[in-house]
């Protein structure tokens, strides 16, 4: 099969379509939904690999886990994101697994449970930022800062939350399983949640990092890793604009790596949204990748075919 390979990031709507529908049949639904767009890829002929983010998911499991917590024992944040990529995993196998059985293709759907290795010594682990989980009083904020070593920050007024870090994704532990799975042809699934962050020590030992990486850095690590044609990500918006939300907003047919980093420079994109994809991005294209797109799920096809998204490429020729 000499079919290109898509690394395809799918963002959180393709998983909750909104904050009234985040039930797990919900999650099916919105996840049935993007799975159409993803098997017209593959019926098309792309060998596609998906990742998915899970900040949502695991926002629930450590809320079920405080809720539990005098019954019950915690759930540290590295299971939290392993039980994501597996119950995430299995949803998206299934619901592309069906899919695939409407249309006669008879391609396996599989689920790496992915490990990746982050620098114990990364700055982000000095001043944490993501905010993750549930509100808590100040008192219990207190509390947990003693008992568990957790540090906590208020978060605009509506309550204390854990802060953790958000470091740098290094190194894929399941690269070789991953590529040599794409490479047989099937669909894989892989670093769900920007994978489970682990650190290593100098026997090569790994253990698990209280701390989050950003799916999008992680999917374009990936794509690099395994040498991806194409470098997908599908989100909420079907192009990246500049003067985002404003009404000299002008939406991007296409941009350079030059471009984007002049874009970025002049703030057009969100910090914790436009901009880590970007970043992402840049990062793949410096990497040897060749194009990546940016678009939503249901226009995946027409972005393919060069009729929307924002295609970014190394250069103009
Ligand atoms: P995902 O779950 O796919 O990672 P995010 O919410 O993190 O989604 O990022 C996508 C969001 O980025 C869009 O819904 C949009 O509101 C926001 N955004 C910020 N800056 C821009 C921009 N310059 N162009 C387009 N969208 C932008
Ligand atoms: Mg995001």
């Amino acid at each position: 099969m000499t079919s290109k390979v898509a690394v395809v990031a799918i963002g959180g709507n393709s998983l909750i379509s909104d904050p009234q529908h985040q039930t797990v049949p919900d999650q099916f639904a919105a996840t049935r939904k993007t799975a159409v767009h993803i098997a017209d890829m593959i019926a098309a002929g792309w060998n596609v690999v998906i990742t998915h983010g899970n900040g949502p998911q695991v926002g629930f499991i450590l809320l079920r886990s405080e809720l539990a917590s005098h019954v019950l024992h915690e759930v540290p944040l590295d299971s939290c994101g392993a039980d994501t990529q597996g119950a995430l995993g299995y949803m998206i196998q299934q619901c592309l697994g069906n899919e695939f059985k409407k249309r006669g293709i008879t391609r396996q759907v599989v689920t790496v449970v992915t490990q990746v290795v982050v620098d114990a010594h990364d700055s982000a682990f000095a001043r944490p930022t993501k905010p993750i989980g549930p509100f808590y009083t100040e008192a219990k904020a207190q509390q947990y800062r003693q008992e568990r070593g957790w540090q906590m920050i208020e978060d605009a007024g509506r309550g204390w939350r854990r802060v953790v870090a958000s470091p740098r994704p290094q190194r894929i532990v399941e690269r070789d399983a991953i590529h040599m799975l794409v490479q047989a042809g099937f669909v894989v699934i892989a670093v769900g949640g920007g994978g489970v962050p682990v650190v290593e020590d100098e026997q090569g030992q790994l253990s698990g990092a209280a701390a989050v990486i950003d799916k999008d850095y992680a999917s374009a690590l990936l794509a690099h890793s395994i040498g991806a044609d194409l470098f997908l990500i599908s989100t909420s918006v079907e192009k990246v604009a500049l003067h985002y939300g404003t009404p000299d907003q002008i939406w991007l047919d296409e941009m350079t790596v030059a471009e984007a980093k002049q874009y970025m420079a002049e703030g057009h994109f969100a910090p914790g949204s436009m901009k880590p994809k970007i970043e992402a991005v840049i990062d793949f294209l410096q990497r040897d990748g060749r194009e990546a797109i940016i678009t939503s799920p249901e226009n995946i096809a027409r972005a393919l075919a060069g009729k929307t998204g924002t295609r970014i490429i190394p250069a103009r020729k």
